[in-house]
Parts: C-alpha cells; sequence; structure tokens
C-alpha cells in the first residue's frame, strides 16, 4: 500500500512520531491554500509567517529523507482547496491510503470528514502529539459539574502531570500566584532587547503574496519581523525568555506601556500554535530554569507563566471542542452594533486604544491584557455583535487560530457564551487602565471626568453598559458590588451617563 499523507500549516511538529522513520511509501503533502488565506482577512505578518514556517518545515523533512510535495502559494499546479489538494495527490501519487493530523479547528475537521467519505480508499485520523489533553480532556474532567471553572483544571494538570508540584503539594504551597501579578510597569526593570530570531530573507514569500491579490491587514517591515519560523528559532527565544523575562513575567503580566509592547511576554504563541515547539517543552524548560535558578526566578514568575500554557492553553481548546459548534453562534448579551472604523486604521483620540490597535496593524501582536481590557473592554461596552469582534480578532494577530481565538474572544472578553469561560464580563473605567498603564497620560480625554467632551468614554460606557444589561447580569453574584454602586446613582447622573454614551456608541469613530 502507499499512503498520501497530508500536513496542515499549523501542523509543524517535528518530534511527531510520523517523522521518526522515513518511508519509501509514503507521500507528505503541504500546501499554501486560497481556501486558508481567504476565509478572513489575516495580518500580512501572520500569512507570511506561516508561509515561511512550512518552507523552512517542508525543506527540512526533505533533507531528512521524506518524500514530501510542497505547493507554494502561485504555483500553478496549487489546487488551493482541500478536497482538491486531496483528490489530486492520491491520484498522481498513486496512492490507495490516505491519513491525516487531526486538525485542531472544527471548519477542518467537518472538511476532512466529509473528504474522507468520499474516498473509497480506507483513510485514518492521527494525533498531532502537541498538546497535553486530548479535545475531551474538559468533557471528562467536569462531566457533571455545572461550572467549568480554569482553576480546577488547571490544578488537576498540575497534579497529574507533576508540574510545580512537590510530595503532594504544590510548590510554594501556593497553587496560584495571581494576586502578586499586578504591578504597574514605570520604565524599570530594565527590557531587554531579545534578538530578532532570524536572519532569513522573507522578501521572496512576501512578492508572491502582495502579487497574489490576497487581501491582508497590517503593515510589515521585513527588518524587524520577529516571528520565530523554525523549532530551533522558538528553541531559541524561549531560552532567552528564561534568562532574562521570566524572573519578571508574573509581576508585569497585567501591565502596559506606551514605549514596550512585549513589556515581560515571551512572544511563544505562534510557535507553539504552529506546533514548532510543543507546549510541553516550554512548560519544562521553564519549570527546570525555575528549580536551577531560585535565586532570579521566583516561584511566583514561573506559575504566572506555566499556568498560561498548562491552564488556559489547554483550557481554551477544552472548551472549544466541548462546546462547539453552537459556541460560535452564541451572543448571550445580544449586542449587535458595527465594530468601530478605527479597529481597523488605529485612528481614534483614545489613547489606550490608539496605541493598541497601531502597535497591534504594525506588529500583529498585543499582550493579553492589551487584547482584553483595551480593544475587548471598548467593543463590549459599545456592544459589538461577536461576530464582528470574532472576525478582527481571528485576523489581527499572528498566533490568532479559532480553537484558541474563538473562545478567548467570544468568551472571556465578550461574555456572549454566557459565562462559560469567565464567571463575569471583564469591563472596566478608565480607572483600571489609568492603573495598570501610561496611556491615559497622554490622552486627549480626562480619565476622572465621566460626562462632558473631555471626559474619558469609557466612564460612560462603562455605567451605561451595566445599566443597559441590568437584565442579563444583575443576577451573577460577581456583579453584585457594581450593581449596588449603579444603585447609589441619581437620576440626573444616569441620564447625564446615558446620553453621553449614546453619543460615542452612534459615533465611535468621532472619539
Ligand atoms: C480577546 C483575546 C483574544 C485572544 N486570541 C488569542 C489567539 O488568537 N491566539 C492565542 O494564542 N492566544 C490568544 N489570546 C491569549 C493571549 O492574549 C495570547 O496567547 C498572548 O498574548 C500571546 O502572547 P505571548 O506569547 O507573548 O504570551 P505570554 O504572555 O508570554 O504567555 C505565554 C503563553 O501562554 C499562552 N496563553 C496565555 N494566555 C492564554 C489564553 N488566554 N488562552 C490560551 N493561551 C494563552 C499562550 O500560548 C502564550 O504564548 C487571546 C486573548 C484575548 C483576551
Ligand atoms: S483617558 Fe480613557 S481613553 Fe484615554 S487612555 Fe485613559 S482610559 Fe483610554
Amino acid at each position: 500500500m502507499k499512503t498520501l499523507r497530508l500536513l496542515l500549516g499549523d501542523q509543524l511538529n517535528p518530534e511527531h512520531s510520523w517523522f521518526k522513520t522515513v518511508r519509501e511509501d509514503v507521500v507528505y503533502v503541504m500546501a499554501e491554500m486560497r481556501q486558508e488565506t481567504d476565509y478572513a482577512p489575516h495580518h500580512i505578518q501572520k500569512v507570511v509567517a506561516f508561509f515561511a514556517a512550512m518552507r523552512h518545515f517542508a525543506k527540512e523533512r526533505i533533507a531528512d529523507g521524506h518524500r514530501v510535495r510542497y505547493y507554494e502559494l502561485n504555483d500553478p499546479e496549487n489546487p488551493q482547496t482541500l478536497p482538491k489538494l486531496v483528490e489530486k495527490n492520491l491520484k498522481e501519487a498513486g496512492c490507495d491510503c490516505f491519513e491525516y493530523l487531526l486538525p485542531d479547528e472544527f471548519r477542518l475537521d467537518q472538511q476532512l470528514k466529509a473528504i474522507c467519505q468520499e474516498l473509497r480508499i480506507p483513510a485514518r485520523a492521527y494525533d498531532t502529539e502537541h498538546f497535553y489533553t486530548p479535545r475531551e480532556a474538559l468533557e471528562e474532567h467536569f462531566r457533571g459539574k455545572k461550572q467549568m471553572v480554569m482553576e480546577s483544571f488547571y490544578r488537576m494538570m498540575r497534579k497529574k502531570h507533576g508540574v510545580l508540584y512537590d510530595h503532594g503539594e504544590p510548590t510554594g504551597g501556593t497553587w496560584n500566584y495571581d494576586a502578586q501579578n499586578r504591578k504597574k510597569w514605570k520604565g524599570s526593570p530594565p527590557i531587554p532587547e531579545i534578538t530578532p530570531p532570524h536572519q532569513e530573507d522573507l522578501g521572496p514569500i512576501l512578492r508572491q503574496i502582495q502579487e497574489s491579490g490576497i487581501r491582508t491587514i497590517g503593515r510589515i517591515d521585513l527588518r524587524n519581523f520577529h516571528w520565530t519560523i523554525t523549532t530551533e528559532e522558538a528553541r531559541t527565544l524561549l531560552a532567552e525568555f528564561c534568562e532574562t523575562l521570566l524572573p519578571y513575567f508574573g509581576d508585569y503580566q497585567d501591565a502596559m506601556h506606551t514605549d514596550e509592547k512585549t513589556l515581560f511576554h515571551s512572544r511563544l504563541s505562534f510557535a507553539m500554535n504552529s506546533k514548532l515547539i510543543s507546549p510541553r517543552e516550554v512548560v519544562e524548560t521553564v519549570e527546570t530554569y525555575y528549580y536551577n535558578h531560585p535565586d532570579t526566578v521566583h516561584i511566583s514568575q514561573a506559575e504566572g507563566f506555566i499556568r498560561q500554557i498548562l491552564g488556559w492553553r489547554e483550557y481554551m481548546r477544552g472548551i472549544y471542542w466541548k462546546e462547539m459548534p453552537a459556541y460560535a453562534q452564541r451572543n448571550s448579551l445580544h449586542n449587535e452594533n458595527p465594530l468601530p472604523d478605527f479597529y481597523w486604521t488605529g485612528q481614534t483620540k483614545m489613547n489606550c486604544l490608539k496605541k493598541t490597535i497601531d502597535q497591534s496593524l504594525e506588529s500583529a501582536y498585543a499582550h493579553h491584557i492589551q487584547r482584553l481590557m483595551i480593544t475587548g473592554n471598548f467593543a463590549l461596552l459599545t456592544q459589538v455583535h461577536p461576530d464582528e469582534v470574532d472576525q478582527w480578532y481571528l485576523g489581527i494577530y499572528a498566533d490568532a487560530i479559532e480553537w484558541v481565538q474563538l473562545p478567548n474572544t467570544r468568551g472571556m472578553s465578550q461574555f456572549a457564551d454566557g459565562g462559560i469561560v469567565g464567571t463575569k464580563p471583564y469591563v472596566s473605567s478608565a480607572n483600571y487602565i489609568r492603573k495598570m498603564s501610561n496611556y491615559c497620560q497622554a490622552c486627549a480625554y480626562d480619565p476622572d471626568q465621566k460626562t462632558g467632551a473631555g471626559a474619558c468614554p469609557f466612564n460612560a460606557l462603562y455605567w451605561n453598559f451595566l445599566d443597559a444589561k441590568k437584565q442579563e447580569l444583575q443576577a451573577n453574584p460577581r456583579m453584585g458590588m457594581m450593581y449596588r454602586l449603579l444603585e447609589k446613582k441619581d437620576k440626573k447622573e444616569m441620564d447625564a451617563l446615558r446620553e453621553r454614551a449614546a453619543a460615542i456608541i452612534a459615533n465611535p469613530d468621532a472619539f
């Protein structure tokens, strides 16, 4: 039997058991397809990063002796869709067996199942050997429970995998150091320059994308292209992260600053999401570094980082597979407004939004709190339809793949899932943004004012949101304090807040 094995663009796991032996009877197929570039407007850096990583991966496998048929984007032979790609290559390579790795996206999972149903030859799916947990992990852990709280899943993962777990106790005596991870960054400690990860000329890939007419968003400067596109580069970045950024990661995890877009964050998400590096390798490297460097890395820094990967990343994947496909339609707060145009341009006087969006357009990157408490917060406060919010997040970040983007956006950020991921909506007035960043210092608006032309828009929007969503949120026990404060507002003040919020929502691009 001769086998055709399909590899998708985010299945670049060099450690996969498929590659342990070179087999003459196996042909691998990979393709840069329009079906993947055109289903959402992606950031140009995201497209370049994926294609560059795929080409490298194919070259490495060929160098190891594997047979790989690779289609570049503008190859006239490129079928551009998955069904045609499989059909053509089965025929051309004379294969009588088809194998693929389980995709992480529901859309592709359905498409591949449909392809296999049409085939008249044996077809089989294999695990990607990337995640700690299978798709059904959450289902199993929370069976019979009403709420699926991340912390419970995370503790189970720490115990099960023996991560930061000594003699039946969490290392350091505490499971979670989140409360210590809320420092504002004021210019020190200094943030070391991280070496750009690679020297390769990505010009030819960029030109091919531009010539193809694919609609992309954002900007690209190849001299400052910082996405890792090989496993080796990802390992170098991880090692540098441990040495220079990990010692402060937890402390400044929630901080934001106009001069520093990545602060102490790792920028490993693209490498992990494309599977160039495994979450296990990242977690084990950080854990070992922590044990070997007790003088420089406190448990709160290591735990804060490991929680994001062993906890949040695996948990989000579990939510996705448990709740799809209905999850992608959820709109529990009945939000219907369009996304403001400035999300695509950065042209707004609100400094926090301007800086976060400009940075996203320039680098295809924003860290978690910028995504959650700046762009996500404003979209929720202005009651934007979650479909529009999803489209933006799915396109703009290099690490955006639906299985992780959707539960973060629709769930954690927009509360459109009605509280599956988060126990309450992440909304705030200017207070939080001022506390955690320096954005307000150079803003056209006054964070202390609630109404009037110069008042920070977040303030009126915040109270207006609570008022408008009373029916959906008032009974939420975690919202009790906010609603008690809302009740104390007199009618005159509330009318003024509602009026200003209505003006902002009607024309957010004027603010
Ligand atoms: C609205 C919104 C949308 C998001 N969309 C995506 C997305 O499309 N793709 C994506 O990978 N992450 C997404 N996240 C999570 C998080 O913002 C990014 O993983 C992180 O900013 C990537 O930067 P980093 O690698 O420097 O992360 P670090 O801060 O260094 O964290 C280390 C790693 O932890 C993982 N991680 C951290 N937080 C989360 C989380 N909430 N869910 C899953 N993994 C997490 C990531 O793999 C990340 O690389 C989103 C968050 C929000 C609030
Ligand atoms: S004042 Fe308001 S709009 Fe301006 S940066 Fe602060 S929070 Fe953002």
